[in-house]
């Protein structure tokens, strides 16, 4: 049977408990353990495929083809894990599932109640979470903050859990946050008490409170928080703001984080292996010379909306010995005019994913400005139907050649919507969603990035490459170096004539790790250094 750790967040909201999670999970996972983790988020959405990006930032997607929250980015990159659909639920999600058992006559009659109808519902998923890859540790993060109404029946979900599986097999982590005062320069500890007290009013006393701050906590504050919220003193686990999100795992390692879980939950003592951890940050830090790339979006004021894709623009730069210096670009405040002023000092260019029509010609302009120009451009998904878009328009002469997405009467639709899309009327977890076979062409870019023959990749998209334009376009130099396994569709298309011009229909954002840089952002990279001006690097500001 797993052993449980339950996180929950106090005071406010985007402090990096998804960060703290996953890396008490690579902390945990050096130990030997085999951990699972799941983000349970209160909202009442069914899942976040059709939130705005504004309120959710990323949506990240499974191999399994699950449309989640971007935390599961965090829990993938540092645990080293392919998280699936049990990995995250909504209280959509299990309303849905209680409402339908009720409809199909389950409850034999009973009064459905959020207790014990709707927290039976979230034991399960928890229990099912961890049974299925039969976890040694199974750790829970709750979304939002203590107190949130629509949270209760997750937190009294928990709270429950203790008795059913033994309080010797669950830990309660909170995490709080620290707020300074500028004018006395002095660390918080109030809303900390206040949130440990209204966790406590619901049923739970935490083993551990991590206390994130901008600035280092004074000992004093740790024997102050120790003393109101009734935990040991070492139990008190500052976690400063660092550089890189990367360093997490070590510090929390150097607090005795591995040591106190281990203890709580009667697990192997040792630390474990964290070379992983150390070489990663040791590399971040002999990363002085940096490489600049342009990330042209319209979401570009909420970077969260992108944060797979810095991530892995990151990782590959890491792996060249770079540091990233990642410029982002308001696609709606770029036209041809403007082009190489908005972009000037781009050794590389990312177009990402997008849906609807608004910024999409700046996106265009900047997929023209990287082919005259010869920089390396990278397209993913919008950004590869965006790349396609702007050729065909250079080889059929016309600007009447548009994705149907944007134009559906447009008289050269060189993307269009997937056969299997035309009938599909529910917007929830209707794409094309999750991983998918797909051939590389061999004595292509991609061939050459990845250094094998197939590979498989995760998907969200409704609209494809149209077979129509295949032979036009491929005799006029672009070249379509990836193939699905089916023969169907064009996965990744190339511009010939280009240093590095390479766009994907796929994510490869989301398999992009720290200790494995995913192949095209690796190659994309390799790219752009090729592309800096000797000279220029050491110009550059830090
Ligand atoms: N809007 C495009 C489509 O549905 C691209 C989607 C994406 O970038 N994820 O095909």
């Amino acid at each position: 049977m797993a052993k449980h750790i339950f996180v929950t967040g106090g005071v406010v909201s985007s402090v990096g408990k998804g960060i703290t999670v996953a890396s008490i999970g690579a902390l945990l996972k050096a130990r030997g353990v085999n951990v699972a983790v799941q983000k349970l988020d209160p909202y009442l959405n069914v899942d976040p495929g059709t939130m705005s990006p504004y309120q959710h930032g990323e949506v990240f997607v499974t191999e399994d083809g699950a449309e989640t929250d971007l935390d599961l980015g965090h829990y993938e990159r540092f645990i080293g894990v392919d998280l699936t659909a049990d990995a995250n639920a909504t209280s959509g999600k299990v309303y849905s599932s209680v409402i339908n058992k009720e409809r199909e006559g389950q409850f034999l009659g009973g009064t459905i109640q959020v207790v014990p109808h709707v927290t039976d519902e979230i034991k399960r998923t928890i229990l099912e979470c961890a049974a299925r890859i039969n976890a040694d540790v199974l750790i829970t993060e709750i979304g939002g903050t203590v107190g949130d109404i629509e949270g209760q029946p997750f937190i009294e979900a928990i709270r429950q859990m203790r008795k059913d599986v033994g309080r010797e097999n669950v830990t309660y982590i909170h995490v709080t946050y620290l707020p300074h005062l500028a004018s006395t320069g002095e660390l918080k500890t109030k809303p900390t008490q206040h949130s440990v007290r209204e966790l406590r009013s619901m049923g739970i006393q935490p083993d551990i409170i991590v206390c994130r701050s901008d600035f280092d906590m004074p000992d004093e504050l740790r024997d102050k928080i120790a003393l109101f919220c009734d935990v040991p003193r070492e139990a008190v686990i500052p976690l400063p703001t660092v550089d890189s999100i990367y360093e997490v795992p070590l510090v929390l390692a150097d607090v005795g984080m591995g040591e106190l879980v281990a203890a709580r939950l009667g697990l192997s003592e040792a630390r474990g292996d964290l070379s992983v951890w150390e070489n990663i940050v040791e590399r971040l830090r002999n990363a002085h010379e940096p490489v600049s790339i342009a990330l042209v979006g319209k979401y570009v004021e909420l970077e969260d909306t992108y944060l797979s894709v810095r991530e892995a623009l990151k990782h590959a730069a890491l792996l060249h010995g770079k540091s990233l210096d990642l410029f982002w670009v308001h696609s709606e405040q770029l036209d041809a005019g403007n082009a190489a002023s908005q972009l000037s000092g781009a050794h590389g260019i990312v177009v990402p994913g997008g849906f609807g029509i608004r910024g999409i010609e700046g996106m265009i302009a900047t997929a023209r400005y990287a082919r005259e120009n010869s920089i390396p451009f990278l397209g993913l998904c919008l950004g590869m139907q965006v790349m396609v878009i702007e050729f065909a328009r250079k080889v059929f002469q016309s600007d009447s050649v548009n994705s149907t997405e944007f134009e559906p009467d447009v008289e050269y639709p060189v993307i269009d919507l997937l056969p299997e899309q035309r009938a599909v009327e529910q917007m929830g977890g209707t794409m094309r969603l999750g991983s998918y076979p797909c051939t590389l062409v061999p004595g292509t870019r991609a061939f050459e990035a990845y250094g094998a023959d197939a590979t498989r990749e995760r998907h969200r998209h409704r609209y494809e490459f149209n077979n129509d334009y295949r032979d036009a376009l491929s005799s006029a130099g672009l070249q379509f170096s990836g193939i699905s396994q089916d023969g169907r569709l064009v996965e990744i298309a190339e511009v010939q004539d280009h240093p590095w011009m390479v766009g994907c229909q796929f994510h490869p954002e989301f398999r992009s790790r720290p200790d494995w840089p995913h192949p095209l952002f690796a190659a994309f990279i390799g790219a752009a250094v090729e592309a800096v001006p000797p000279g220029e690097q050491s110009q550059l500001p830090l």
